[in-house]
């Protein structure tokens, strides 16, 4: 059964907890695994923590979540309307980070690509940044099980 949800909430850390778990009781229809709900998990704090530290700099700004499911396939998108990616080329790159001075590790987007099967960045200097993830439930691995 095919489904979408949209929301909106504050750019602050105590909502990394809630999407993250938000958007694994949407995909919870699809009978994700337990290791599959952990990479969706793990892939929307990352996105999240992204808006709340870089787009808005911890000074706050709203975000926000779409999620779809069409067939097997789970679809994210966390946008924000802070300060967008000069070289996303360059930022999705494992350890690049603009924050070392903070022990951020720069591996958020590396994260994001590893656990999704799909993942896309559109970002617009001054305007916002867009992730699209995609996963699909019940793969290879729940059928050899
Ligand atoms: P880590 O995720 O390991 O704590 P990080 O956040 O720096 O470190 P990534 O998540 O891979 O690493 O992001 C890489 C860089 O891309 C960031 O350092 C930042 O410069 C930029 N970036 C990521 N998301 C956003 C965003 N939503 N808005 C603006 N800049 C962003
Ligand atoms: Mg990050």
């Amino acid at each position: 059964m095919n489904n979408h949800m949209r929301l909106e909430f504050d750019a602050i850390s105590q909502n990394e907890l809630f999407a993250r778990n938000v958007v694994a009781l949407f995909a919870l229809p699809l009978e994700p695994s337990l290791s599959e709900l952990s990479d969706i998990k793990t892939a929307v704090s990352e996105a999240v923590t992204n808006c709340i530290v870089h787009a808005y700099g911890g000074r706050g700004g709203v975000i926000e979540l779409k999620c779809s499911i069409e067939d097997k396939f789970l679809h994210i998108k966390i946008l924000d309307r802070g300060k967008g990616i000069a070289d996303v080329e360059e930022a999705v790159k494992p350890f690049y980070t603009t924050l070392a001075d903070e022990e951020r590790s720069g591996m958020g987007f590396t994260i994001m690509q590893t656990f999704m099967s799909d993942f896309k960045v559109e970002s617009a200097l001054g305007r916002g940044t867009c992730i699209s993830m995609r996963k699909a439930i019940g793969s290879v691995d729940k059928e050899n099980a």
